[in-house]
């Protein structure tokens, strides 16, 4: 038999359980399974619960079984972050140990006047990057992210470049609260996985240079990534829980999938929305195309 040298396409979905999944989730489940399905790979739910303080356990049985009404196959051993900390923190003390790892004491407030980096938020100004000033303590841990510039090829969105420095800044891996980051998180546990590629919302295009930072840092491989386009309101918004989107009703899943699907470039059949859960992923699987996608971070609906 013909053993492929490649390492077999591996994929997942990591939903964090804020809230019930909603149309927005969808377009980058259906996107991440069409993908593992079109390359015979494997498709894996992953359930980013890091940040306790905003997750819930009602939300992840809820996600789980929205998936699972939506025709979604995948293995029953999911990943929980929560259960995770002492594999975090194993990757923090080897990053301590070559020293890009400082502690940082400012607050919140104290570098909310710094310039905005490509997410948003401010870029850290560096104030602790030498050492503590006299008399205040670490209350987060950050990564030293020097003069690195990271590029790489997005399935979707081409050619991303981002310069660490003036971009995003030296980044949170410990939070004050005692919380481990969701950029370490999830590069720990991509990496863990064995996760060939990464398909996810364009929301997260900004986050993949420090991920891919982390990565080298670490040594482990750095996945292949496809950046979505995210769904938006009319304010250009993303949909979520805050911005009041809809939970996707588990009684009518295949109405939801044919507007992800063609959300995403698809062009499905009017038809095909009154079709049976296993007609809709037969087509979708056969007519599935990445290059088809909008090329495009966000998409008002
Ligand atoms: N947990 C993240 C979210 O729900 C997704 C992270 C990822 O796909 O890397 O937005």
């Amino acid at each position: 038999m013909y053993h492929d040298l490649e390492r077999t396409y591996r994929g997942r979905f990591a939903p964090s359980p804020t809230g019930p999944l909603h149309f927005g989730s969808l377009v980058a489940a259906v996107g991440s399974y069409l993908e593992a399905q079109v390359h015979h790979g494997e498709w894996l739910v992953r359930i980013e619960d890091v940040d306790i303080t905003r997750c819930r356990p009602a939300y992840e049985h809820a996600i789980l079984r929205t998936l699972d009404c939506h025709g979604f196959r995948f293995d029953a051993r999911v990943m929980r972050q929560s259960g995770r900390t002492a594999t975090y923190q194993k990757a923090l003390n080897r990053l301590f140990h070559d020293a890009t790892v400082f502690g940082c004491a400012c607050t919140r407030k104290e570098i909310g006047d710094s310039t905005l980096g490509a997410d948003g938020a401010p870029v850290y100004p560096g104030t602790c990057r030498a050492g503590l000033p006299p008399d205040r303590e670490a209350r987060a841990w950050r990564i030293r992210v020097g003069e690195a510039v990271i590029a790489f090829d997005d399935g979707v969105q081409g050619r991303v470049e981002q310069n660490l420095a003036t971009e995003a800044g030296d980044f949170v891996l410990l939070r004050a609260d005692g919380l481990f980051a969701y950029q370490l998180a999830v590069v720990v546990d991509d990496a863990e996985q064995e996760i060939t590629h990464v398909v996810r919302g364009a929301d997260l295009l900004d986050s993949t240079p420090r991920q891919i930072f982390l990565q080298q840092g670490l040594g482990v491989p750095t996945p292949q990534y496809v950046h979505l386009p995210v769904a938006v309101n009319a304010a250009g918004e993303k949909l979520s829980k805050q911005t009041m989107a809809a939970p996707l009703d588990d009684e009518k899943p295949v109405p939801a999938l044919w507007r992800a699907l063609d959300f995403l470039g698809q062009s499905p059949p009017a038809a095909l929305e009154q079709a049976s859960l296993h007609e809709f992923w037969e087509w979708a699987t056969i007519h599935w195309s990445l290059a088809k996608v909008p090329k495009t971070r966000t998409i008002a609906i």
